[in-house]
């Protein structure tokens, strides 16, 4: 069976963890951490980076430095990952959904501006597969309405708009080290900030103001501003440094794979069987996922079925916010759901990952094409 996921590792993590260990420094920001902050910080040109415990933890926080008011509205697409919304509504805000694009399944830009509403504060994009949201726009209907912009760019890391790494573009940007992503720490997290807010590290550190006593700036520690525990053991940044340390190799074996899905795929989709995503002039992506469309959910369920009874697996995923339980309790739909559903019931993800042999690639085009082959038989 190719696996749909393999989390990556690059044999260099053994050896910084055990470092970590004997440092007796297993607490969060020791020297891993600190050479972590560093390298995000010089490969994304963001003023600030801060490892946390999860993505999902970094949205909240970034959630937390929007000062939202309960009722506070925040605009965001419904497809998808939970925490997305869920950071906001744990603050008391709303998240307002939107429709996304069917080229990029990003959040569509043109269907931001009918959303605002006297009480909407940030709008909350998210770069799927890696891919940038229309930025510019974006950022110029932030300005237009005095709104801040957070970038969930959990799938982004080392993909850019425009040269510009992604999660540096709004006020705050957040990316996701789990065990499926692109680089891991197991679960892990970082919030990037182009200006750094001297509250993020408040927040990260229990609501106090640790840090700065740790750096002597102040005499002693105490509680001053809301907070959790959303640092990192140094054990979990000991292993994401071995992979930061590759990531170009890791990114450019995961964009030969992801060239290699094309090329094979290109006749089906020319024929008109299958669509995939679109790539905009201006983006770079990190080859996060690569993912086909089939006719309709039907399709789909029958072509996820052949792909597993011939030992490939695949995924789809993002039951649209909006609809989930959740999402009709804590939110709602604004405009029209033209592709939201029905592209989401189309999609699937074929298996990528670091490591994954050219030989798989080919079994898995082979596999699908075979699938079209029978179906039209
Ligand atoms: C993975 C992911 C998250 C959550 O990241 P965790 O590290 O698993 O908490 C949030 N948003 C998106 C779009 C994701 O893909």
């Amino acid at each position: 069976m190719i696996p749909f996921n393999v989390p990556p590792y690059c044999g260099r993590e053994d050896a910084y963890v055990l470092e970590a260990i004997h440092s007796h420094k297993i607490c969060g920001d020791g020297a891993f951490t600190k050479k972590c902050h560093a390298w995000l910080e010089q490969h994304t040109g963001a003023e600030r980076a801060l490892l946390t415990t999860s993505g999902s933890h970094a949205l909240d926080m970034a959630a937390l430095l929007c000062r939202l008011e309960p009722g506070d509205e925040v605009i965001l697409p419904s497809y998808t990952f939970s925490s997305t919304a869920n950071a906001f509504v744990l603050t008391g805000a709303v998240p307002v959904f939107v429709d996304v694009r069917p080229d990029t399944m990003n959040i569509d830009e043109k269907c931001i501006e009918p959303a605002i509403t006297s009480r909407t504060r940030a709008i909350c994009v998210v770069h799927y597969a890696g891919v940038a949201c229309e930025m510019d726009e974006i950022m110029a209907i932030a300005r237009r309405h005095g709104l801040l912009v957070v970038e969930d760019a959990a799938q982004g890391v080392m993909s850019s708009y425009k040269g510009r790494a992604l999660g540096t573009i709004g006020d705050y940007g957040c990316y996701s080290f789990h065990e499926s992503k692109n680089y891991s720490m197991g679960e892990g997290g970082a919030l990037l900030m182009r200006r750094a807010d001297p509250r993020a590290e408040v927040i990260r550190e229990k609501g106090t103001n640790r840090a700065r006593f740790l750096r002597g700036q102040v005499d002693k520690y105490t509680w001053e501003d809301l907070g959790s525990s959303y640092l990192p053991s140094e054990l979990n940044a000991a292993y994401l440094y071995g992979q930061l340390e590759m990531a170009d190799e890791i990114n450019a074996a995961r964009l030969h794979s992801w060239d290699l899905y094309r090329q094979g795929l290109a006749p089906l989709h020319d024929a008109g069987r299958i669509d995939w995503q679109t790539v905009p002039e201006g983006c770079q992506h990190n080859a996060h996922m690569f993912y086909i469309k089939a006719r309709d959910l039907a399709e789909r369920t029958a072509l996820i079925a052949y792909l597993k009874a011939h030992g490939v697996g695949s995924v789809f995923h993002y039951v649209p916010l909006h609809s989930a339980a959740a999402g009709l309790r804590f939110g709602r739909f604004h405009g029209e759901d033209r592709y939201t559903t029905r592209e989401s019931e189309r999609l699937l993800r074929l298996p990528m990952y670091y490591g994954l042999a050219d030989a798989d690639v080919e079994k898995a085009v082979d596999t699908v094409a075979a699938f079209y082959r029978e179906a039209r038989a």
